[in-house]
């Protein structure tokens, strides 16, 4: 007999990628668990009443008597079962002889998806029958005892990662999702990537795993935070939006190597791939420059990176800020492809194009341009390289300025060059929005721009100290928090032209998201009381514990955070960053599963002294 063939489907389902990436499968999640202890393997047995697991079973094992725990995952003519646990599938031999009518009856009766224990023989499969896509495929199980542990009801979905099924159905049952092989492979990668954080920064590089709380007070600037009532009239905590203020203050504490994973909370309204509560690796040291920091971050990153990936190389390389913008037209630019924004000014300073004309005569006019290779299938032409141009300004531009088109963006037959006239950085924005939109259309045409095992990371740095508000551009912001270190050579600026003003603010980039930002931190209260009240008109009072303790000998320091959830996601290659997180909220920001947030009789408010004032169309809602 040759390997069934809903066997061969269900291994396939089990590794189909949900994106290009090359995704794994049962067994080389245990080959990745294995290899995750450096010294010994993990004992997954240990303390437990199995013996083995159900993935773990080779030829070596034939013989063995041996107790399994897991959940049926297919049964077969009731002559087979297979046995699901995170390790793999194992086939189990349901006993056709009158003797083991019970056990039959067992393993037979119970519906796909109950937990069973089986305990058995190891045995060959007979010739003819292993299966050498299944890791286990050369064993079966002979049973001799079986056990029904918990019965399955009728599922809301079939667990297998295969079948199609609705986010908001994966979540609202989020305990059947976790069994799916991509959400184990998820959290059991996005563990031991922790691990081997933990393992980098405290034993190899002496940082110290320290909590933080929760429950604070509001940070002026940066992010909306949630408000937690407190039993005394009218005053709130604040859930922060990350450790900052005290990762500074542990470094006054002379904790000069601080790192935790820590819960970070903004209230930033629904957002499609973000999460209201969300993780960082949080680090702080003293002593340091950006250098160090970098460097121990991609030290960090090449020691956790899993082993079925390709190595990490380190240095990363840098960009300024100013050059990210004007090439790509983002902070955080994907490097993994070029089509880099081009500057063609110079070829129109004589045009006859009133736009171009229009443009280039205002301050910080440009014109600028992206080259789209095989465009041509993609976009309604402007303007490609032959001849005869397309574009409802090709007859106004000249021969020489076409050439030098050609030559300045290096443009091929059917390549599509977008053209736009404007102020440098909106320019650019909007050059680097459609050179990402691009890239996505000709990849559904086939074209592969972004190798998807390519994991592509970027320093940027020099970032503004500070911005324009958005509401009145006349008064400044800081560009990342107010604790941001001026560049030292631009101090000066900070009297005279604040704007213009750079910081030792670093950026991590991978593969076009943002997964990290840092910077060296205002050690001088002076400098950081200045920047507060004078350029930022923050209302000190709410930080004068911290501007206190750098009165106090406060070290000079610095450091950075890691988005472990985005970061995760993009290593697993998953299509949003709920898929790497036990208990996400959808975007919302409700637990589908429990309802939450929820309503809380207006008894239970009394203490906090809290009254809901109930918005008038939503009075009408609760009178149902
Ligand atoms: N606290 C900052 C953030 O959450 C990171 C840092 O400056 O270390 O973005």
């Amino acid at each position: 007999m040759t390997f069934p063939s809903w066997l061969s489907q269900l291994c396939r389902g089990l590794s189909r990628p949900i994106r290009r990436t090359t995704q794994p499968i049962w067994g080389s999640l245990y080959r990745s668990l294995v290899q995750s202890s450096q010294r010994r393997n993990p004992e997954f047995s240990s303390f437990a009443v199995r013996t083995n697991t159900c993935g773990e079973l080779r030829s070596s094992h034939l013989g063995q008597e041996v107790t399994l725990c897991g959940w049926i995952q297919y049964r077969r003519q009731n002559t087979f079962l297979v046995l699901r646990d995170f390790h793999g599938l194992v086939q189990v031999v349901i006993p056709q002889d009158e003797s083991a009518a019970s056990v039959r009856k067992i393993l037979c009766e119970a519906p796909v998806e109950s937990v069973v224990q089986v305990s058995g023989t190891v045995i060959s499969r007979p010739a003819g029958q292993e299966n050498p896509k299944m890791p286990t495929g050369e064993i079966e199980i002979k049973v001799k005892t079986a056990e029904l542990l918990n019965a399955c009801k009728k599922l809301p979905f079939e667990i297998k990662d295969f079948m199609k099924k609705t986010e908001a159905l994966r979540l609202q049952y989020r305990y059947l999702d976790l069994r799916s092989f991509q959400m184990q492979y998820n959290l059991r990668l996005r563990s031991q990537m922790v691990m081997k954080m933990r393992e980098y920064l405290c034993n190899l590089h002496g940082f110290v795993d320290i909590e933080t709380p929760t429950l604070f007070k509001r940070t002026p600037g940066g992010a909306k935070e949630f408000l937690v009532p407190s039993r005394e009239p009218g005053k709130f905590y604040s859930l922060p939006q990350s450790p900052q203020q005290f990762k500074q203050l542990l470094m006054v504490g002379g904790l000069d190597r601080y790192f935790q994973v820590a819960r970070c909370y903004r209230d930033e309204g629904s957002r499609p791939d973000r999460q209201p509560e969300f993780t960082q690796i949080d680090i702080e040291m003293s002593f340091v420059d950006q250098t160090g920091i970098q460097s121990l971050i991609e030290g960090l990153l090449q020691y956790s990176w899993p082993n079925d990936k390709d190595p990490v190389v380190v240095p990363f390389p840098t960009v300024t800020f100013t050059e990210a913008l004007a090439t790509y037209g983002t902070d955080k630019p994907d490097t993994r492809f070029g089509m880099k924004i081009i500057d063609i000014s110079d070829v129109f300073r004589n045009t006859e194009i009133g736009f171009l004309q229009d443009a280039l005569s205002k301050p910080h006019g440009t014109v600028k341009a992206i080259c789209i290779p095989e465009g041509a299938e993609i976009l309604p032409v402007f303007l490609n390289a032959n001849r005869n141009w397309n574009s409802p300004v090709a007859s106004f531009i000249m021969e020489s300025q076409r050439l030098e088109l050609i030559r300045l963006m290096d443009t091929q037959e059917e390549d599509v060059v977008l053209l736009t006239a404007g102020e440098h950085n909106k320019a650019c924005c909007l050059l680097g929005k459609l050179r990402l939109e691009c890239a996505d259309l000709l990849e559904t045409r086939g074209m592969v721009l972004r190798d998807p095992t390519l994991f592509s990371f970027l320093w940027v740095v020099d970032f503004p100290l500070f911005l324009p508000k958005e509401e009145n551009p006349r008064e400044l912001e800081s560009a990342h928090h107010p604790f941001t270190a001026p560049h030292p050579s631009d101090i000066h600026l900070l009297y005279t032209e604040p704007k213009k003003a750079r910081s030792q603010h670093y950026d991590l980039v991978l593969n076009g998201n943002e997964i990290g930002g840092g910077s060296i931190r205002i050690h001088n209260a002076e400098l950081q009381r200045y920047i507060l009240a004078t350029l930022l008109k923050e209302d000190v009072k709410m930080l004068s514990h911290l501007l206190q303790a750098l009165d106090y000998g406060a070290p000079p320091h610095g450091g950075i955070a890691l988005g472990l959830d985005r970061l995760i996601c993009l290593v697993t290659g998953s299509p949003s960053i709920r898929d790497v997180i036990a208990f996400p909220k959808s975007f919302r920001g409700h637990d589908l599963m429990s309802n939450a947030p929820d309503s809380i009789p207006s008894e239970e408010l009394k203490p906090y002294h809290i009254r809901v004032s109930w918005p008038t169309d939503s009075k009408a809602e609760r009178a149902h």
